[in-house]
């Protein structure tokens, strides 16, 4: 049984009069009419009539796209009231919403509460106010430290979203930004790494020089530190990465090489790879030439992750096999399973032993 589903529902760019540099909401909403009309009943009934009994043990209902809170107060309560109704009859569990750090006030929070929002993500996207200014986010870092504050005191459960490779980012403050979000220990959140996509800002950046996209390796390594900050301070990371039904990609409207369809499992793959290194570096592994336990010369090791954690420790298309295997010759691995480690944990243990 799913654990978790979500109704997604996508407010277009109406929420937002600004400009970030990176943005174009209507591609990464997949819509193209900002003026849609949003008919919540049509798209819950559409979802609902796709999901198995029994029904997943937590649904959402989110609002994604723009800036919700910065829609027209009439505008708000009218999602806000078709979504109540759900929630008021147990069809659904949460109503979910992301908004930017200085639209939220007072009377905001206090009309999201009368409608049962649950929770608020914030697009906060860097800490450093001179990579917030390059981007055209219209607002600085003290606001969001604030707005954090204020949602969590009403109750609500806070979520972050930073992006990575923004025009003056540096992979120092990208971290910088990952350990500022553990600071107000948010309860999720969202790395993107900066795509460079169709009629924004960040294209003529791109087309004229002044702006250069991360190579993807790049987007993985620093990626992979902000997921280290952010996983080791215990905050749920729901997403690394878009996905591919995030923007329009047919007919080619990505520049650069930093989109990944499987972003998420190249940071995680990476983060897998450390985890066993360190296990290798530094220390003769038991059963290596010389250590003396194998009484061989062709010791076998093996990387024990549980299921869930397998292909991470695989790597995409055997990637972390392969590096193992070039860096290490005369070591032979085995990729084993074992249920009883938690997720994310890799161990390395001589299969030569009596
Ligand atoms: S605030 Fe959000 S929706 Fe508005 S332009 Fe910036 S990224 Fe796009």
């Amino acid at each position: 049984m799913k654990k978790h589903a979500i109704i997604p529902v996508f407010i277009p760019h109406e929420g937002c009069p600004n400009d970030c540099v990176f943005c174009n909401q209507k591609k990464i909403t997949a819509r193209t009419h900002a003026e849609e009309k949003i008919n919540i009943d049509e798209i819950a009934s559409r979802y609902l009539s796709t999901l198995n009994n029994p029904r997943p043990e937590i649904l959402e209902m989110a609002m994604y796209g723009g800036s919700f809170t910065g829609l027209s107060i009439e505008k708000q309560n009218e999602y806000l009231t078709a979504a109540k109704k759900y929630k008021d009859n147990g069809i659904i569990d949460r109503i979910h919403l992301s908004t930017r750090p200085d639209y939220i006030n007072e009377e905001i929070l206090d009309n999201l509460k009368a409608h049962g929002v649950d929770i608020i993500e914030l697009g906060v996207q860097s800490f450093d106010d001179e990579v917030l200014k390059l981007s055209g986010r219209g607002h600085d870092s003290s606001v969001v430290y604030e707005s954090s504050r204020m949602i969590k005191d009403y109750g609500f459960t806070l979520g972050i979203q930073l992006m990575a490779g923004l025009p003056g980012d540096t992979p120092e403050k990208a971290v910088y930004s990952a350990r500022e979000t553990v600071k107000i220990a948010p309860s999720i959140a969202r790395i993107y790494p900066t795509i460079v996509i169709e009629d924004t800002k960040l294209l003529d950046m791109y087309k004229s020089g002044e702006y250069s996209p991360l190579s993807l390796d790049e987007a993985v390594e620093i990626s992979k530190d902000m997921y280290n900050v952010l996983f080791d301070a215990g905050i749920n990371i729901i997403r690394v990465g878009l996905k591919s039904s995030d923007i329009i990609n047919e007919n080619g409207e990505i520049y650069g090489s930093t989109f990944h369809p499987a972003f998420r499992q190249l940071v995680e793959s990476r983060i897998a790879r450390d985890k066993i290194e360190a296990q290798l570096i530094g220390q003769k592994p038991a059963g290596a030439p010389g250590s003396g336990d194998c009484g061989t010369d062709s010791p076998v090791l093996g990387i024990y992750s549980n299921s869930r954690s397998f292909s991470n420790m695989i790597g995409m298309r055997g990637a972390n096999r392969k590096y193992f295997e070039e860096n290490y010759p005369g070591i032979k691995f085995k990729y084993l399973k074992d249920e009883k480690l938690p997720d994310y944990s890799y161990t390395v243990i001589s299969l030569c032993l009596p």
